[in-house]
């Protein structure tokens, strides 16, 4: 199982999160199988969507996407209700790789990276987007400098990669040093400054064997031992997808009576796949028809209202 967990470093205003994806990646890849750099970047956007999740004091989703002119033309990792993932990647047909696979600008090429809070409807609370900013070839890299410029918070993001024989494995371990206490004295502070950067150093020197497979416990004790740290119960994270016949009814009903009934003419019968996991959705003359009829419920409907 996918999972994964906060640590928090005792009377410190410092915290981590440690995430490994497995099984998310193996489930993304079962209806687009995607060559090990794009599963393993997937895992980095996943894992980083499933960190910021965790930290949300509302329900909703977080979400990151790309588009770009490069090999990864578009791109999408989202959380939803704080351990549902899903993740699509669309590379360009020719294949043509970058020449460095592990940096981010080179996959997107031209293009922007947005990381975006999408609170429940319920919360009355709007979405928020950030971008991100690629100056750095990395994505953790580009992660630390926005977390700092967006959140104030001082972050450090390491991510490892190993391939498996049932594909990749990605572990993403996450530093965050939090505001001061604010009853803190002069010297706690210059404590706690001092510890940060004893951490931050520690824990720049995972090798990525250790991160990629060691166990959460044993990379923290092996990285952190001298500082005492509490690791919180893992948190499940599990593949899963919101496409419905409903969400897909509303899909074709933004084309419009006329455009769908062409589609229908000129296909014999509409078939609609979900992007994230492969469900096809199929839609004969019968399914159009009732889709037509419903398009006539709503005018009805809104030509019920009082006209303004
Ligand atoms: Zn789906």
């Amino acid at each position: 199982m996918d999972t994964l967990h906060r640590f928090s470093f005792t009377n410190l205003p410092i915290r981590g999160q440690w995430v490994r994806l497995h099984r998310t990646l193996q489930a993304a890849g079962q209806y687009r199988a995607y060559p090990a750099e794009v599963s393993s970047l997937l895992g980095q956007m996943l894992a980083t969507v499933a960190m910021v999740a965790d930290n949300l004091k509302f329900s909703g989703a977080v979400a990151m996407q790309s588009r770009g002119n490069g090999a990864l033309r578009r791109s999408l990792a989202e959380c939803r209700d704080h351990t549902q993932l899903r993740g699509v990647m669309h590379l360009t047909d020719d294949a043509s790789f970058p020449a460095s696979r592990q940096n981010i600008d080179a996959w997107l090429g031209e293009g922007q990276l947005a990381l975006t809070l999408l609170p429940d409807e319920e919360t009355g609370m709007q979405p928020y987007q950030g971008l991100i900013a690629l100056e750095n070839q990395q994505l953790g890299k580009c992660l630390e400098d926005y977390f700092e410029r967006s959140e104030q918070l001082q972050t450090r993001l390491h991510f490892a990669s190993d391939t498996h024989h049932a594909g990749e494995v990605v572990t993403g371990l996450l530093l965050q040093r939090l505001p001061n206490h604010p009853n803190s004295t002069e010297a706690e502070c210059d404590a706690a400054e001092d510890t940060w950067e004893t951490l931050i150093a520690l824990a720049a020197t995972v090798t990525e064997t250790e991160l990629a497979q060691l166990e959460v416990q044993t990379l923290l004790h092996r990285l952190f031992h001298e500082y005492p740290c509490v690791l919180q119960p893992a948190k499940q994270l599990e593949y899963a997808c919101t496409c419905s016949t409903e969400r897909t009814d509303s899909t074709l009903m933004l084309l419009g009576k006329e455009d769908l009934a062409a589609l229908l003419e000129e296909q014999g019968e509409i078939s609609v796949d979900c992007e994230f996991c492969g469900n096809r959705y199929l839609y004969d003359a019968p399914a159009v028809d009732r889709l037509m009829l419903r398009f006539e419920d709503r005018d009805n409907l809104q030509g019920d209202r009082p006209l303004h």
